[in-house]
Formats: C-alpha cells, structure tokens, sequence
C-alpha cells in the first residue's frame, strides 16, 4: 500500500498510540492528536524523533482541520469506568460533537474512516456471545450510560455519514483490552490486578469474581483493526478474544505469572456492571481472515516489564 497520511484522535491513549506505532511502522504519515483528558504525553515520547509523526493538542469537540488526510481514526474518549464517571459529560461530548467533527474531516478531503466503539454497546447482554446484529441491554440513565449512550450515538452519526454522505466509513466493536501502556490508574481489572499483585497488595475482586470478561493482547487487536480499516465492511464488526474468564480466574492467572503472594479480597460489585462479555468473532474471521493469537497468559508474560515500572 502507498504512503497515507492518516489521522489518529486519542493518540496519546493506550490504543490510540499502539495504532501510531503501526501505522508508522508501515511507512505512513501520521497525526496525532489528543487533549489529554485521559491520555498521557508519555505513550507518545518515543515517538519523538519521528519526521513522518506530528502532534496536534486538540479536543476535538471544537472543529478543527487537520489538512488534506487520506485516513480518520477516531479513537479519543475516556473509556475505563473510573475514568468515564468522572468525565460523564465531556464522554458524552466526545462521543456526539467529537465523533461529528471527524466525520467531518473524513467528508471534506474523502479519506476513510474508522470509529473505535465498544462491547458495552451490548450492555449487560441477554445474548450470549455477543453477536453484532444483537441490539443490547443499555440501561440509558444509569451510571455507565454516559458511556454506553455515546457510543451508540456515535455508531448511529458514523452510519448516516456512510448512508447520506457516502463516507466509507467502519465501525469496531471492541472488547476488554490489555497490554504495555494500559494506564496504571484508571481502575480497569487487568492493571490493578497486576499493580497489586507486583506490589503484594490485595488483589480487590468487585463482586464475588463470578461475572466474566474476554481478554485481548494489544498486538492483536491493532491488527484486527487495521485489517477492518482496509475492509469493505461498513457495518460493526467485533474484535476480541473469545476466551471467557471469570475475574476470579483472572486473578488466579495475575497471582500465577507474577509468583505473588498476594491475598483476594472481595469489594462490592458496581451498579450495572455486565455479567459476563465474550465476542462472537465469525464476523471477523469471515470478513477480515483474523482471529487473536496471543493467550492471556503470554500477554501477562509480555506486559510484566511495563507493569513492574509501575513501581517507579
Ligand atoms: N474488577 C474487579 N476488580 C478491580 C477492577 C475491576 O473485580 O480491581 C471487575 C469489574 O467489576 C468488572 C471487570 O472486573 O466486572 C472488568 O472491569 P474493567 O473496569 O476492567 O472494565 P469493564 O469491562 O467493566 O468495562
């Protein structure tokens, strides 16, 4: 493929900036941007001597032109729990204006276009696993609704871009992601668990660890999404790992690969945290010839170093 000049929103997030690394792995052009809501300049410092990357400080609710871009990959808004909670109303913004003003970009110079969406479009599913054509079990005023709500939202505007403006848009529905980068306090199961487990500390189980989630390694969720981007594919497609852990597992696993001693201790469940998450990947088997390749265990193994410098 020929050298694109591509824009990445959320750049300086976990997967926003793993994305940067592959794209200009690949020889393309790459823009990044990011208000660092939740992202961090860190993700990003390596990048630093890189001619063929450029940073943009943008929140991208306010509109804003990048220039002439062959590729739009919006993947800025909070997306852990804690974070959302405390940045509901920017996560609603993001969500809606943000989510418009990139499609605006895509519109004006032609370039494709990709939406970062989420497996909590699902909510606390009634269907198991989760197929793409199954509508969701979102309770629309609770607390994960600022979430949940603007995702769906974004998956509506991104479709009416594709069907009134014929944008070739693509939309990714992703799963619980894990991997170096993954921020060391945004509350989500796998960093703390390792971050306590690392520390000694007690590995905090919300609920009684029976709910489950699917783990995918980083590598092989970039991959997936890369291949979507280059898709004909307009309708939402899963990427994740279909291997479904209870949290309890989970931290039997954490507790294995890091050889911890550290002791579980059970804390109450949050409001409307689903029940159990698994994707049905068919799609993306079908469509994109992709399937995860790294278990959970191996993805442990290869984010220890990243999580010991926790530490300091
Ligand atoms: N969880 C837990 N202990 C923690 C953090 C999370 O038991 O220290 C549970 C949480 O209640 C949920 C699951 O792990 O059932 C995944 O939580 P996370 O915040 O990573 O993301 P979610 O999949 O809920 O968006």
């Amino acid at each position: 493929m020929s050298s694109q000049t591509i824009l990445v929103t959320g750049a300086a997030g976990f997967l926003g900036s793993h994305l940067c690394d592959t794209l200009l792995n690949e020889g393309h052009k790459v823009i990044g941007s990011d208000n660092f809501a939740t992202g961090k300049s860190t993700n990003l410092a390596h990048l630093a001597g890189e001619s063929r990357f450029s940073f943009l400080e943008q929140d991208i609710t306010r509109a804003f032109d990048p220039g002439p871009v062959d590729y739009v990959f919006n993947f800025a808004s909070p997306a852990s729990p804690v974070d959302y909670h405390r940045l509901g109303i920017q996560t609603l913004e993001v969500g809606s204006i943000g989510t418009q003003n990139t499609l605006e970009i895509a519109k004006k110079y032609n370039a494709g276009y990709l939406h970062a969406s989420t497996s909590e479009c699902y909510g606390d599913p009634e269907v198991h696993p989760q197929v793409e054509s199954y509508w969701g079990n979102v309770n629309p005023v609770g607390p994960r609704s600022v979430y949940d709500e603007a995702k769906r939202f974004s998956e509506a505007m991104v479709t009416a871009y594709h069907r009134y403006h014929g944008v070739n848009t693509h939309l990714v529905r992703i799963f619980n992601t894990y991997g170096p980068r993954l921020a060391f306090n945004d509350g989500r199961v796998i960093s703390n668990f390792m971050i306590q487990a690392l520390r000694g500390e007690p590995i905090t189980i919300y609920g009684d660890g029976s709910q489950t989630r699917s783990f995918c390694y980083v590598s092989d969720l970039i991959d997936g999404i890369v291949r979507l981007s280059r898709s004909e594919e307009h309708l939402p497609v899963n990427i994740g790992n279909p291997i479904e852990w209870t949290i309890l597992e989970c931290a039997n696993e954490v507790l294995s690969v890091t050889g911890s001693k550290s002791e579980i201790v059970r804390k109450p469940l949050p409001q409307d945290d689903p029940t159990r998450r698994r994707p049905d990947i068919t799609r993306a088997k079908t469509l994109l010839g992709w399937e995860p390749k790294v278990p959970l265990r191996e993805g442990l193994e290869r984010s220890l170093t990243y999580f010991q410098s926790s530490n300091g």
